[in-house]
């Protein structure tokens, strides 16, 4: 139990004695800008940078050479960046690969592991679950041949906010061929116990897979220890490796006999793929789901940003990011401004083991008070219809910031200051 102190100096004590601060200056912070949106896009930093210049230098002196010339060779990057990021996971290094998008790795392992028989047909997600993921799996069940309005089950929310892990246990009924959760819901932050879910779903002979986009980079995860069948995320927030960033996935390796839903010659044995015979065979781990030629400037400056989690070590990032959000919570209650006349509620996790790296603050005018916030300097994100997320990232935020960001909020209400905008929304919040 930490004793937080609600003054400044408290604040900057946090700092000094913060192991993970140096971290702070291989990061371009936004000049005059405290930057809590590294949830949504992480900030890009000289390591990443450096690597991503360094491919494009390899381009222009290598050309078609880089494939293998390069250092390291473009041929398998996606395999090398896969195994660097292995540990992140919990995973063996051939268990990730980096490739494609986060949409499109659920397609081809949702795809791969979901094979409706007799009355086992049905998809388990949950009804807070990102959009896309949804849009996914209703399409995956059309091209089962199937109708997702009977065969896509959302687990209900506790009021619009966090999930329960017993609903969902509840609802692994033996119709369930597949379940496919998120590890970190994306507006309440909460983190599910997914070593007690995939050991649930494991007992009923169903598989389950996490879309862990907002919770690699922030928290540890365990999959081989847990048992968990498949996995993706994205790695452009957490992960600092640019907008649009190549994605990763995991498939365990119990798993690696099985066919890849949507196949192409970047999931081809390595050794054989230039062979280009018009006969399948897939590589040996997780890089035969790749499906298409590396994206490899948009791929680089994951090397930068693991090398940073390297040394860094996902423990201390976790220790961190807890500290800075409960210090956020702290604040919020001390300095009574989840009381009238403030009226903000912590539409997070309170307990810390249910917590991912952001932390939600609901309010009913909370679209226009995100505004008033960014008219001040910060980047938090507003999530329809009263959500500010905002996210203290363990590598790059400091404590003090958090205060600032308190005290903002406190003197927006105080003064008002919401009242000047209008209603409207922006297209990207
Ligand atoms: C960010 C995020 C995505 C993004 O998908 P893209 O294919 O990268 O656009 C998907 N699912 C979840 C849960 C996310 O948080």
């Amino acid at each position: 139990m930490i004793l937080f102190k609600n003054n400044e100096e408290g604040a900057h004590v946090l700092d000094k004695e913060d192991p993970l601060s140096c971290f702070r200056r291989r990061f371009y912070l936004l000049a005059g800008k405290i930057y809590m949106d590294g949830n949504s896009l992480g900030l890009l930093s000289r390591d990443a940078e450096e690597v991503l210049l360094r491919s494009i230098d390899q381009w222009k002196s290598l050309g078609i050479n880089g494939w293998l010339d390069a250092e390291p060779p473009w041929f398998d990057y996606a395999e090398e960046l896969g195994r660097r990021q292995a540990p992140l996971v919990g995973a063996m290094p051939e268990e990730v690969v980096a490739t494609s998008s986060t949409t499109v790795n659920l397609h081809t392992l949702v795809g791969t592991f979901y094979h409706p028989r007799g009355k086992k047909t049905k998809i388990l997600a949950d009804e807070l679950n990102f959009p896309s993921d949804i849009y996914a799996l209703e399409s995956q069940i059309k091209l089962k041949g199937l109708n997702p309005r009977e065969n896509l089950v959302l687990v209900k929310s506790r009021e619009n906010r966090f999930l329960e892990e017993e609903d969902i246990v509840e609802a692994m009924n033996d119709e369930v061929a597949l379940i496919l959760l998120p590890s970190v819901l994306y507006r309440s932050g909460q983190l599910l116990d997914m070593e007690y879910l995939t050991r649930k779903a494991g007992e009923r002979g169903i598989l389950i897979g996490f879309d862990c986009s907002h919770s690699v980079g922030a928290v540890p995860h365990y999959f081989d220890r847990w048992g968990v069948d498949f996995s993706f995320w994205c790695n452009y927030k957490y992960m600092n490796s640019g907008p649009g960033g190549v994605a990763s996935l995991y498939v365990n390796k119990r798993h690696f006999t099985e066919s890849p839903s949507l196949a192409g010659w970047w999931g081809y044995r390595k050794d054989k793929q230039f062979d280009m015979s018009l006969e399948f065979e897939k590589a040996e781990g997780a890089g035969g789901w790749q499906i298409g030629t590396t994206h490899l400037l948009s791929l680089a400056p994951l090397e930068g940003s693991l090398k940073i989690f390297q040394e860094a070590g996902i423990d201390r990032v976790k220790e961190k990011s807890l500290k800075l959000t409960s210090y956020l919570v702290f604040l919020l209650n001390e300095r009574g401004l989840t009381a009238p006349p403030y009226n903000f509620r912590i539409g997070s996790p309170l307990e810390e083991k249910r917590r991912g790296g952001h932390v939600a603050i609901e309010h009913e005018d909370a679209a226009r008070i995100n505004k008033a916030l960014k008219d001040r300097n910060i980047i938090p994100d507003f999530r329809y219809p009263n959500i500010i997320r905002l996210a203290p990232v363990a590598l790059y935020n400091t404590f003090y910031e958090v205060w600032k960001v308190v005290e903002a909020l406190q003197e927006i209400i105080d003064r008002g200051e919401q009242e000047r905008y209008g209603q409207v929304r922006d297209a990207v919040t």
